[in-house]
This record gives structure tokens, sequence and C-alpha cells, in this order.
């Protein structure tokens, strides 16, 4: 078999739309490395083996006819744990579903195979998206190829994890307050939280219904314009925005300088997290790259962002309260009997759920209680509404706001597990774009002692992801970072 480098989309979609490798070789390519590599990271939960090679052989079949079997062609594709493939389990992390089989495909995923993309198996997460770490998993952690004593991110950590020990090249996760961009930062990769609404989330298991999204990880900002062709409207979910979808690829060569682009830079408010001095330095230094291209920096305030972090918490808590009571040991997933149909339910959630998610459901269903509402749940979409306006004035004055994505580096795996606020600040430089449903990406700008990557997030007005794509890929090809491996890797 030649040897194949699972590192480019679009090199291995040129390479099999030509005929120059046949998807069945680099489908077989990434399921060997699956199965050298997962044990270490667990980034993979199941290999849909058989199906990928299914696909990959009617890729080939269809090129061999004449036709162009698409623009993600062999391509092999990674899905986070609650993206519905049909017939193929979808567990969210979570032992309440571990044996769900999904009926149905998500719009996302059916677009991906329509391209030509292999599916090859699904990816390790936080119970139903809620952590920053991977750690919350009825699948156990994933271990963080750069260094497999720490996290990966989370909660997308499995896809992170996947696309940095190059098993594929483009992995899907979702993001509802950071869980695509902050792996994406711990893990040298670039990752994209599109517009809310951009991507259908029809066949994502609703966490936050009001901050979900879908999000792609990938090395670089290239290859994540590739991928984000499967955006658009779609008549199954109402909340997908009917804007036309930009030809993102080729948009990415309309624009080879930053000259006349303005960058907001934040005060230094971490939003009590503790902005490590490594990151601080890299980010800083990522700064005045982008001024050397040409970009203008200009100081920026988001008078409200203090309050990110305990708003977003508070609202995808009360949402999930309300999404997850589904799970009742009736319907779907895991059931467990009782004397009365009150017992049934409560010794199946508490089997099924995690601790996590369980502290979270109180914290939401307190949060929605009557003669709470108001005060708690009413307080925090009134703050929600300031951040916005917070960001509408900044973008008068820049057309984009960069951060730190995370204030550290991968921690060690089990440093943060017993102190659930001591994780959720490490959230305050990515949810306030969930909040405001803007665009924001994460690039490698840099590492800290120990060979740990750092991103820079940009975050641009909504539906501007064609500036975002553009700024990276400018940055990505004057710089190297994105192009460092782990040391597994070489
Ligand atoms: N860490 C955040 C949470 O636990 C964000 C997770 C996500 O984006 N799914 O809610």
């Amino acid at each position: 078999m030649p040897h194949i480098d699972l590192r480019s989309a679009a090199a291995i979609a040129g390479a099999v739309r030509s005929g120059a490798l046949c998807a069945t070789d680099v489908v077989a390519t990434a399921l060997a490395t699956v199965e050298r590599r997962n044990r270490h990271e667990n980034a993979l939960v199941e290999t849909f083996a058989a199906s990928a090679m299914a696909t990959a052989e009617r890729v080939d079949a269809a090129r061999r006819r004449g036709e162009d079997p698409g623009p993600l062609a062999g391509v092999p594709i990674a899905i986070k744990d609650n993206l519905l493939l049909r017939g193929h389990i979808a567990a969210c992390g979570s032992r309440m579903l571990a044996d769900f089989r999904a009926p149905y495909t998500a719009t996302v995923v059916q677009r991906l195979l329509d391209r030509g993309a292999v599916v090859i198996g699904r990816t390790n997460m936080d119970e139903f998206g809620m952590g920053s770490s991977t750690e919350h998993s009825a699948y156990g952690p994933t271990r963080n190829p750069w260094d497999r004593s720490r996290v990966p991110g989370g909660s997308s950590g499995g896809a992170a994890a996947a696309v940095a020990g190059e098993l594929c090249p483009i992995a899907f996760g979702s993001d509802t307050g950071g869980s695509v961009r902050q792996p994406a930062s711990m893990c040298n990769l670039t990752g994209l939280k599109p517009t809310y609404g951009r991507m259908s989330r029809y066949g994502l298991v609703a966490y936050a219904s009001s901050l979900d999204c879908i999000g792609v990880l990938a090395h670089d900002a290239a290859d994540l314009a590739l991928a984000l062709g499967v955006a658009g409207p779609d008549g199954r979910d109402t909340t997908a925005l009917d804007a036309p979808v930009p030809a993102y690829v080729a948009e990415l060569a309309n624009r080879t300088e930053l000259k006349g682009l303005r960058i907001g830079v934040l005060d230094d408010d971490d939003g009590g997290a503790g902005l490590d001095a490594a990151v601080k330095a890299a980010t800083t230094t990522a700064l005045q790259t982008l001024e050397a291209l040409g970009a203008r920096l200009v100081p920026c305030v988001l008078p409200h962002v203090r309050h990110a972090v305990s708003t977003y918490y508070l609202l995808a808590a009360a949402e999930a309260s309300s999404n997850l009571a589904r799970y009742d040991g009736v319907r779907f997933g895991l059931s467990r009997k009782g004397r009365t149909i009150d017992e049934s339910y409560a010794n199946s959630r508490s089997d099924g759920f995690g601790a996590e998610v369980q502290l979270r459901i109180l914290l939401g269903t307190h949060a929605l209680q009557h003669g709470y509402h108001d005060e708690l749940y009413g307080q925090a979409t009134r703050v929600r509404q300031l951040l916005r306006r917070d960001f509408d004035a900044a973008f008068a004055h820049c057309d984009l706001i960069a951060s730190p994505t995370s204030p550290l580096p991968a921690f060690a795996i089990g440093s943060k597990i017993d102190d659930p606020v001591a994780m959720y600040r490490c959230d305050a430089m990515t949810v306030p774009a969930s909040l405001a449903g803007l665009p924001a990406l994460s690039m490698p700008c840099g590492f800290a002692k120990g060979n740990l990557p750092i991103g820079l997030q940009l975050t641009a007005p909504a539906l501007a992801e064609v500036l975002l794509l553009q700024v990276a890929n400018v940055y990505q090809q004057r710089t190297d970072w994105h192009r460092q491996r782990p040391e597994e890797c070489t």
C-alpha cells in the first residue's frame, strides 16, 4: 500500500478525484492507524470499519465510472458521539445511551457522505457535551496526543485527539460553549464554531439548544473551508439560517494580506481564570505577527464579558435540564425498574447519567423553578442580551476580536475533576461568542513548556466565517505552528 499522509483533506480529496489514490487505500490506512494508536489515547470509542470500507469502495467505483466522487472524495472523517449516523450507536459519552442506535442520519453527516467523505467512527466526549476535558465520559478519559498524561480539552476531546493523532484529517464536533475551539487549542489544531444556525443541528443530540453549534476540527483553515461546504439551510431545522453559503474554498484566494483589517484586542480580563504566562506571551506574539502582515490592532472592550461564565452556565444548565428530561427510561436508552413509575424514572436517571450531568440537571431545574425563574434564568437572558450589544458596539470599531482561546494549556488528567467551578472558569474566553451566537475560530500560535500547544481565538460578526478562514489562512501561510506534530507522529 502507498504511504498515505492523513494530515490534509484537500490533498487526499485531490488525489482520490484524480485517481492518483484509491479511497479504499486511504481508509484502510486510517483504520490501521486507529488500530495502532487508539488504545493509547482513546480518541475513538468505536470504529465503523465495515461501513467505512463499503463507502470507500463506492467512492472508487464512482470515479471509475467517470463520475466526480465529490469535493471530500475518500476523506476519512470522525464524528463526535452526539452526531447521528443511521444504524450506528450515538451514545453521547453516556451510559444512558450506550445502546442507542440512530434511526436517521444528521443533515451535516449526510452532506459529508454526499460529498464523498468516509465516516470512520465516533469520537469520545464529555457526557452530553458537559465538560471541558473529556474526562466525564462513560468510555473513560481521552488522552492528549501531545502529552498523554494530559487532557485533550473538551467536550470534543476525542475529535481533537483523532485529528492531532493523525487518525483522520477532519473531525466534526459540537460547540455549545467552546467544545470545538478549546480542544483545538489544546491539541494544536484549527477549529471553527460557525455562526449559530449556519450548520443544521438536525441529528445533533441537544445539550443547550440556543447555544449548540456543530463545529469542525482540522489542521488548517484550508481544510476547515473544505469541510464547511456542508453548511446551509435545512428544512428539518428551523433554526438553520437561510443565508446563501459562500464558496469557502474559493474565497480563501481572495485575501493574501491583512492590510486594512482592524483586529480588536481585549483588555486583560481573563474572567478570573488566571491567564498562563506562556499563553499570554504566545498570543501577544501572534498579534504582532498579524500586525506585521498588515492588520491594525485596536483596543476593544466588552463591558459585560466578566459575567459570561456565570451567564453561560446558568442558561446551559437550564436548557440541559429541559432537553435531558426525555431520558426517562421509558422512551430512550437505559431503563431500570422501580415499584412506582417515579421510582423507575429515578432509578433509570441515577444509573444512566454521570455525576456532572446530574449536577447540571439539578442546577438547571433550580434555575427554572417557580419563584426563582425571573431572578436566575430571566436575569441570565438579560445579561446575554447586554453581551450581544457589547459585541455589536465593538464591531463598529473592528473587524475581528482576538483573545487567547483557553487561559491554560492542556492540564493534567484528574487535576480539575474535583473542582467544577475551576473547570468552568477555563471557558471564560470561549463562552462569550457562544452566548452572542457569533462565529469564532481557534488557531495554533505557539507552545508552552513541555510542548503544550497554545491557540489564538478570533471572533467575527455573524456570518463572517469567510473572513475568519481567510485571516487564519494568511497567518498559516506565514507561520509553521499548525504544521508541528506530536512526537509519536513524526
Ligand atoms: N465546557 C462547556 C460546558 O461544559 C462547553 C461544552 C460544550 O461546548 N459542549 O458546558
